[in-house]
């Protein structure tokens, strides 16, 4: 069989719907992103056949001397992207990295602070339904009710009254820039180890539209997935101190064989993130989620915070008397793919919530721009203001927009 159809005709299928539906809907998700063909080729490549447990020039199987070149490529630029002094190109996912740093540098029943997922924490920095949760004793720290922004005052108090291992900072719903510098002063305050998880905001780090973590953190982990634009994927960056521990720590610690083919796609995406064209994207994103915001702000839509500093918003519904879970509903059927989201303070439970949260990179990728940004506000607040009755007319408009901004134009799943 040369062909994904002729091998197998259903899986073939089920592909081209996907790309048809990213083709045809505006992807609001905050963490998704449209691959280069590029990245897209090396993650598709012959790489995927080769194991390599252990690094370049020590590994436990013949035959590495290319995907040696390959994870070196990878290392450097992740090193000079976000100048760090090591980087583990290993991890198979943002959850793995972070796993792995806890495992190199903690023991069960340590403590951790980190920030409360109902606030915009990511389940690995401490969730009682995470690993994460219940092997730490997890002190959560949050953001205050009046402005939705990261309460530095209590971090502090909490961190001196606990005395924690390790600080972590870092979020998937929080859309206002982190004080990296308070953080890594609280964290010497106390004799804490401090690591950032930047996994939403990776790539603003790499163009500088957001404070760089790596001068203040011991250790920094990030997917490569999101605004960093590469392969599904993860990354650790660290202090030179600390790289025999955190290369122990990924392999043999909690993981086996790389993925060859996704740390040469990563390779690729951080070459990319170097050239030319990539800060200039970066500052479109967060140019088109200013736009957003203001375009949803207009309409009497409530934001957390008011507004944002990066890539992403948090929609608070509470105005409107609706739900996160129906307004991710509703918004699909008009064609626009969002996700609901608590919002801090959510009166709501988790799988139903007050919020949505909304992300540029993807639109951004796309070409849009922020003319766009305000049409796409309109079509959102007019789902959230007017229901059901206008998601025939706003489909249609999306489907106009979306055509008019071609994606992945000529490929087929053949
Ligand atoms: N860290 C943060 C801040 C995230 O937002 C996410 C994913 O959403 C992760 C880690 C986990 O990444 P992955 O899904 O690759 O395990």
């Amino acid at each position: 069989f040369r062909t994904i159809r002729q091998a197998d005709p259903e899986m073939a299928d089920a592909l081209q719907k996907e790309l048809g539906r990213q083709r045809d809907h505006l992807e609001l998700i905050a963490s998704e992103n449209f691959v280069s063909p590029a990245v897209m080729a090396a993650a598709g490549s012959h790489l995927t056949n080769k194991y390599a447990e252990g690094y370049p020039g020590k590994r436990y199987y013949g035959g590495c001397e290319f995907v040696d070149i390959a994870e070196d490529l990878a290392r450097d630029r992740a090193k000079e992207l976000f100048g760090a002094e090591h980087a583990n190109v290993q991890p198979h996912s943002g959850a793995q990295a972070n796993m792995a740093v806890y495992f190199a540098m903690l023991r069960p029943g340590d403590t951790i602070m980190g920030m409360n997922l109902a606030h915009g924490g990511h389940l690995t920095h401490g969730s009682p339904v995470n690993m994460s949760g219940s092997y730490f004793n997890i002190v959560p720290y949050g953001v205050r009710e009046e402005d939705g922004r990261i309460d530095y005052e209590e971090l502090e108090r909490l961190a001196k009254e606990n005395k924690p291992k390790l600080i972590l900072a870092g979020a998937s719903a929080y859309p206002r820039t982190i004080d990296f510098e308070r953080f890594r002063k609280i964290a010497d305050e106390v004799g804490a180890l401090f690591m950032v998880d930047m996994a939403h905001i990776a790539g603003l780090v790499a163009a500088g539209e957001h404070p760089n973590p790596v001068p203040y953190a011991d250790f920094v982990t990030t997917t490569t997935h999101k605004t960093l634009r590469g392969p599904r994927g993860g990354l650790i960056l660290c202090k030179a101190e600390y790289a025999k521990a955190i290369d122990k720590a990924i392999f043999p610690g909690t993981q086996g064989g790389p993925l060859m083919h996704i740390i040469a796609a990563k390779g690729v995406c951080f070459k990319e993130a170097l050239g030319e064209g990539f800060k200039a994207y970066q500052h479109q994103i967060v140019l088109n989620a200013a736009a957003l915001a203001k375009g949803l702000n207009a309409k009497g839509i409530n934001l957390v915070s008011g507004g944002t500093d990066n890539h992403l918003l948090l929609v608070d519904l509470r105005a409107q008397e609706l739900t996160g879970k129906l307004v991710e509903k509703l918004l699909g059927q008009a064609n626009i793919t969002v996700n609901k989201n608590a919002i801090p303070f959510d009166p709501q439970k988790p799988f139903v919530t007050s919020g949505i949260r909304l992300g540029t990179p993807a639109l951004t990728t796309r070409g849009m721009k922020e003319p766009e940004m305000e049409k796409i506000a309109g079509f959102i607040a007019r789902v959230i203001l007017e229901g059901e009755c206008c998601i025939d007319e706003v489909r249609a408009q999306v489907l106009e927009l979306c055509r008019s901004f071609p994606l992945y134009e000529g490929d087929t799943i053949d």
